[in-house]
C-alpha cells in the first residue's frame, strides 16, 4: 500500500490515486477493474462531495473503501464577492482545521481558478502576506484539485484556466504539485489542456530544472520583480540562495525543453523598483529571452510599508519597455476590493479567530 499517497491518518487519500493507482487498487480489494472508471468519473468528472453521492457504486464497496481510505472535500467558511470585477474570493476549511483560500477570475477569454499549494509558505518574500508566518503545511493533490471542484459547484461556471498563483511555493511541494497536473489533465478526469496551467514560482532553480525534464506543456511564470540580484534580494530572499541568472538560465532550459513562453512577474513598488533605470536593467536583462513580463502595482498589505506604482507611472515603465522590444501587459488588478493579494484573506480570518 506504500505506493499510495497516505494522508495525516494513514489512510488512502483516494482522490489523489492516479487513474491507474486506482484501478489496480479496486483489484486488490477484489472488485472488478470498471468500478474504477466509475469512482473516477464521480470524483474527477461530477465531482461530487462525497461517496453517498455516487449512484451506482454498491454500498458495500463505499463501506470497503471508507475503511482504508479518506475522501477530501473542501467546506466553504466564507467567499467574498467583488463589486468591481466579479471576481469571487474563497476560504476553505480542510479536514485537519487548516484554511487556505483561492480565488475565481472572469476574463473575456474564460474564467480562471488562482489555487494555493500550500498551507501558508516559508519563503518570506517581503511584501507577501502568505508568508507572515510561515508554512504549516503542504497540501495534498486532491486539496488543490478540490479548490476547483468546490469553485465550479458554488459558481456552476466552466473553468478553463488554472493557475497555482495563491498561497504557498509550488515547486516547494513538487511532487504532490506534479501529481495535481497529471490528474487535472487525466483523459478521464477533468481533461484539461497542459496550455492552460500555469504554475508560479519565486524561483527554486533545482525544481525549475526538475520540471523541465518532466516534459510538460504547462507554462511557467517566474516571480522576478527586481532588475538585479542586490534589489532581489530586499524583497525576496530566495535570491540570497540562487542568483539571479541562474534563476533566469534554468528559465532558459524549461523554455528549450518545453517551447512554452515564460512569464515574468514584476510587482511594481513605488520607489523601490519602477524608476527608468530598472525598467532599462530589466530589458538588458530579459532580451532575448522568449518571454512576457506582467506588471501588477504592488498589492499593499497592512503589515507591510510597501506602496503601490500609480498607474501612469506604471503605464511609463511599460512604455520602457515595449521601446526596449519585451512583451509586456500590466495585469488588471483583480479584486482589490476583497483582499484580493495571496493569503490576506486567510490572515485575517485568522486574526478574527484570536
Ligand atoms: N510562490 C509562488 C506563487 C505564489 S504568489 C511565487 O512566488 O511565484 C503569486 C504571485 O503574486 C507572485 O508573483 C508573488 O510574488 C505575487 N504577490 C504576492 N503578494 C503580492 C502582493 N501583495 N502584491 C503583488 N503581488 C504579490
Amino acid at each position: 500500500m506504500s505506493k499510495y499517497i497516505l494522508d495525516q491518518e494513514n489512510k488512502i487519500d483516494i482522490k489523489s490515486l492516479s487513474f491507474e493507482e486506482l484501478t489496480d487498487f479496486i483489484k486488490e480489494i477484489g472488485e472488478p477493474a470498471f468500478r474504477a472508471k466509475q469512482l473516477y468519473d464521480w470524483m474527477h468528472v461530477k465531482q461530487v462531495r462525497s461517496l453517498d453521492d455516487m449512484k451506482n457504486i454498491p454500498k458495500s464497496l463505499k463501506e470497503k473503501i471508507l475503511e482504508k481510505c479518506t475522501y477530501t472535500a473542501h467546506e466553504i467558511v466564507q467567499v467574498q464577492e467583488s463589486k468591481i470585477d466579479g471576481t469571487k474570493k474563497f476560504l476553505f476549511g480542510l479536514y485537519d482545521g487548516n484554511v487556505i483560500e483561492s480565488v475565481f477570475m472572469k476574463y473575456k477569454y474564460g474564467n480562471s481558478v488562482c489555487v494555493s499549494s500550500q498551507v501558508g509558505c516559508r519563503m518570506g518574500c517581503r511584501f507577501c502576506a502568505s508568508t507572515i508566518d510561515g508554512v504549516v503545511r503542504n497540501l495534498l493533490p486532491s486539496e488543490i484539485l478540490d479548490q476547483i471542484y468546490a469553485i465550479s459547484e458554488y459558481t456552476g461556471e466552466k473553468i478553463s484556466r488554472i493557475v497555482v498563483m495563491g498561497s504557498g511555493e509550488p515547486l516547494d511541494n513538487f511532487d504532490n504539485i506534479l501529481r495535481f497536473i497529471k490528474l487535472l489533465s487525466d483523459e478521464h478526469g477533468m481533461n484539461l489542456g497542459q496550455r492552460n496551467i500555469t504554475v508560479s514560482t519565486c524561483g527554486i532553480v533545482p525544481r525549475i530544472l526538475d520540471l523541465a525534464k518532466e516534459k510538460l506543456s504547462i507554462n511557467l511564470a517566474l516571480s522576478l520583480h527586481a532588475s538585479n540580484n542586490d534589489k532581489r534580494k530586499e524583497l525576496m530572499p530566495i535570491a540570497n540562495k540562487y542568483e539571479i541568472h541562474e534563476v533566469l538560465d534554468a528559465c532558459k532550459k524549461y523554455f528549450e525543453a518545453t517551447g512554452r513562453q515564460l512569464t515574468f512577474e514584476y510587482s511594481l513598488v513605488a520607489g523601490v523598483n519602477d524608476s527608468d533605470e530598472d525598467a532599462n536593467e530589466l530589458s538588458e536583462l530579459l532580451s532575448g529571452i522568449n518571454c512576457v513580463v506582467n506588471l501588477i502595482p504592488v498589492n499593499p498589505i497592512k503589515e507591510r510599508q510597501y506602496k503601490p506604482t500609480d498607474h501612469t507611472h506604471a503605464l511609463k515603465f511599460k512604455n520602457k519597455l515595449e521601446k526596449n522590444r519585451i512583451n509586456v501587459t500590466i495585469r488588471r488588478e483583480m479584486g482589490r476590493d476583497i483582499d484580493g493579494a495571496c493569503g490576506q484573506l486567510r490572515r485575517r480570518h485568522l486574526e478574527e479567530k484570536k
